[in-house]
């Protein structure tokens, strides 16, 4: 081995580049507000927005970005999806069980990887990713990420699903060990605390939980519990809900988020907007490609519509863990698009619901997501005005995020993503 001099270890990549970026917008779109604003400057110094208007001074040898002729937006995100799975499917059979026998966590982890870059090059730079992600690959993704190393979303990730013994699953006794680690069993108050903690522990943002999978679901008790033990570290905890009973136990619970919308109807929406509780539907639209019947997508955009109404607050979401010949994960993510001009949203609703409520659902609003001084510099660039046609949406040619473009007139040009790191001091969770 060659020896070499010690400053050649000791240099520092050039992470974020101390180069100022002067990014021209033609058009700045404000989701909450669902307002635009004409010839904007937005500078970005190492990775973050430092000013942003019109009478804004481009600084001498900054790097001009021209998105003069685009409408730029913060980053989208999905609030349901699984990027460490995909459905092992054929026509007659649709199981995620095979994946569990199939798919060691180490690929189920390099999946992830590739699902999260395809989510950028669709717009997406948030992604809630709430379990089925083996052994914590989804931990190994998210650190990933942060490191530096790959491109890809901001993950809010859950760890393993915790629910009563089975989690999801109903394994024959001489096989239940199928379950495991696909989920996390906790049946008593100590079992829920320790749940909780050893999620904790290997890395989750967000606890996810099987409310009412199972005959024997949670008490309302036992989700406060589940509730107090995130609050602790600052985690919100999302609940899994497939029965009207169940939801009435989560929204009494005062959980953070319902996942799913089959068993929500006009009383529960009116007791989540009381109570403020999220609805992450997952709604999937009726197209050549998707398996719903054309009554479940009429009673889902029904759901939609009825929560809408109530004033419900809403994420968009997916639940999108299954491959479609010549889609991307990102793709399908997209095409949920449909679900929502289904329901009769109004574009301007949609955007504030595929951006700011993304960033309340994951709870980062205040650390990334909207275009505002002192946050990281994530956004993305379309050409036609979502605010008119969300379809505009379809087609995102540039992303960029921490202040590094990764996509740039419609190709992925993520090179900048990809040193060896660290960003932060070492870090395996
Ligand atoms: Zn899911």
């Amino acid at each position: 081995m060659t020896r070499r001099p010690l400053w050649l270890f000791l240099a520092v990549p050039a992470l974020l580049s101390a180069q100022t970026i002067a990014i021209r917008a033609g058009h700045l779109i404000d989701p909450e507000t669902g307002t635009s604003a004409a010839n904007q400057v937005l500078l970005i110094e190492a990775g973050k927005f430092t000013a942003i208007g019109s009478n804004i001074a481009i600084p001498q040898g900054a790097e001009i970005i021209d998105l003069s002729q685009a409408y730029v937006s913060p980053g989208l995100v999905d609030a349901h999806n699984h990027l460490a799975l995909t459905y092992k499917k054929d026509p007659e059979n649709n199981s995620y069980y095979l994946t569990t026998v199939m798919d060691s966590t180490a690929i189920r982890a390099i999946q992830a990887v590739s699902n999260g870059i395809t989510m950028m090059n669709s717009g997406f730079t948030v992604v809630r990713d709430l379990g089925n992600a083996a052994n914590y690959a989804d931990t190994a993704l998210r650190v990933a990420i942060e490191q530096g190393w790959i491109p890809g979303p901001t993950v809010i990730n859950s760890g393993i699903i915790i629910g009563g013994m089975g989690g999801q699953f109903f394994p024959v006794p001489e096989r239940a060990s199928l379950v495991y680690p696909e989920y996390l069993d906790a049946d008593t108050p100590d079992e829920i605390i320790k749940a909780v903690r050893k999620n904790i522990l290997y890395g989750a943002k967000v606890i996810k939980i099987m409310v009412d999978a199972k005959s024997y679901g949670y008490t309302v008790d036992e989700m406060k519990l589940f509730v107090a033990e995130a609050a602790k570290s600052g985690l919100k905890v999302a609940g899994h809900v497939q029965t009207h009973a169940g939801a009435l136990r989560a929204i009494e619970a005062g959980i953070w988020s319902i996942e799913h919308s089959g068993a929500l109807d006009d009383q529960t929406h009116k007791l989540m907007a009381q109570k403020g509780i999220w609805r992450v539907g997952t709604e999937t639209p009726l197209s050549t490609f998707y398996s719903p019947s054309e009554a479940r997508f009429q009673r889902q955009t029904e759901g939609m519509k009825n929560a809408y109404a109530n004033g419900v607050k809403m994420a968009f979401s997916t639940d999108a863990d299954y491959f479609i010949p010549g889609m991307t994960r990102g793709d399908i993510v997209i095409d949920f698009l449909r679900s929502w001009k289904a329901a009769g949203i109004p574009a301007p609703e949609i955007l504030k619901i595929m951006t700011t409520n993304g960033y309340k659902v994951c709870d980062i609003q205040d650390k990334r997501g909207p275009i505002r001084i002192g946050l990281p510099a994530d956004l993305i660039a379309v050409r036609g005005n979502p605010l008119e046609n969300i379809d505009a949406l379809r087609e995102v040619n540039f992303v960029m995020k921490d202040g590094m473009v990764f996509k740039r007139d419609g190709v992925m040009t993520p090179e900048k993503f990809f040193h060896s790191g660290p960003v932060n001091g070492w870090r395996t969770r």
